[in-house]
């Protein structure tokens, strides 16, 4: 992966009547990258990656690609791939003629393509079936042959719209991993798109977090997990706990006091009104009150889901549902007990409003 940017998003911007699906939204990705737009439904991800398929035209902003501004260029001269939900293969076609259509429509000579199919199969591990029909294929296969079909062209970039959305649970954790080893063979600059955050997380060398239109974040997967510049993505990533409240001095030390009355440390100065999230695996549990915490909170345990390798908590903090998880778990405590949450100031984040 270089960092020179094979694509440039500037300032773009596209309104639909009184939706604004984007806001000035300005990104780049590096060429070999992939980069996952995250964002919940309605946020704006499939609008971005039309307009820079070229099937929807932003209102204002470029976007260049390999260095030039392709706003003005129609889809079909753009060098860009896009892979869809629904894959639309050719069902009266085997796998050999799907992904070789592409080139034929380009004139590329047979021998030529020939090569060119053969090695793809190779690439997505399918080498052999060429001459499968597609109904004879598994929907994963067939996932497969979509993105062959698409990287075979060479394009500069290849656009993802949710590729696994309309696959079971299992499938999809499977291609997940045939979509990276795909992407690392072949190097192609990648951009896809997920409301799946766990998805995100394991794909992307970089991940584009998208609300309302606008980019909250863009940054490596630990830097969105680890360091969320805004509340939105601090709650959207991972299982989070969200308080409105004040930060105030007390005994010569800055805290968070929740509207519910619920008081928690913090590592910085802060003052006003404000949120402050803590992510569910920075709270510890602990049966007797812990003597070296005098932020220790009371609780009681609403319901625990064991889940093999950790447990999930629902704690009632007197009327307020707090979620924990132990992720290394030596005892569990059951529904109705005691128990006393700590969590370090640095783990307490401050969103000020
Ligand atoms: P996402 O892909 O994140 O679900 P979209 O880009 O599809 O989001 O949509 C962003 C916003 O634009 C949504 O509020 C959606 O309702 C609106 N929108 C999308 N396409 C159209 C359209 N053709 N006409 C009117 N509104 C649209």
């Amino acid at each position: 992966m270089s960092t020179e940017a094979i694509l440039k998003i500037d300032r773009v911007s596209k309104k639909y009547e009184e939706c604004e699906a984007l806001r000035e939204v300005s990104f780049s990705v590096n060429k070999g990258e992939l980069v996952v737009i995250l964002g919940p439904s309605g946020s704006g991800k499939s609008t971005l990656l039309m307009c820079i398929a070229g099937f929807v035209k932003p209102d204002s902003g470029d976007i260049i690609l390999d260095g030039k501004r392709i706003n003005d260029v129609p889809p079909y001269r753009r060098n860009v791939g896009v892979v869809f939900q629904s894959m639309a293969l050719f069902p009266n076609m085997n796998v050999f003629d799907n992904i070789a259509y592409p080139l034929k429509i380009r004139k590329l000579p047979k021998d030529e393509i020939k090569k060119k199919v053969e090695r793809m199969l190779e690439i997505v591990g399918l080498a052999g079936l060429g001459s499968r029909r597609i109904t004879q294929l598994s929907g994963g296969q067939q996932q497969r042959v979509a993105i062959a079909r698409t990287l075979v062209f060479e394009p500069s970039i290849l656009l993802l719209d949710e590729p696994l959305g309309a696959l079971d649970r299992k499938l999809r954790e499977e291609m997940q991993g045939e979509i990276k080893k795909i992407h690392d063979r072949v190097g192609a600059t990648t951009l896809l798109v997920t409301h799946d955050q766990e998805e995100a997380m394991t794909m992307g060398d970089r991940i584009l977090v998208i609300n309302g239109g606008r980019i909250e974040q863009m940054g490596t997967p630990e830097e969105i997990y680890n360091d969320p510049k805004t509340l939105f993505v601090s709650e959207f990533i991972g299982t989070t706990n969200i308080f409105n409240g004040v930060a105030v001095k007390k005994d010569g030390r800055t805290v968070f006091k929740s509207v519910e009355g619920v008081i928690l440390p913090l590592a910085k100065e802060a003052k006003g009104e404000g949120h402050v999230s803590i992510k569910a695996e920075h709270i510890k549990l602990f049966g007797n009150r812990p003597k070296d915490d005098i932020f220790a909170l009371e609780a009681i345990v609403a319901q625990n889901f064991f889940s093999g390798n950790f447990i999930k908590y629902e704690l009632d903090l007197e009327g307020t549902i707090i979620k924990a998880i132990d992720r290394d778990p030596k005892q569990v405590f059951k529904q109705g007990q005691k128990v006393y949450m700590k969590v370090t100031p640095e783990n307490v984040r401050w969103f000020p409003k």
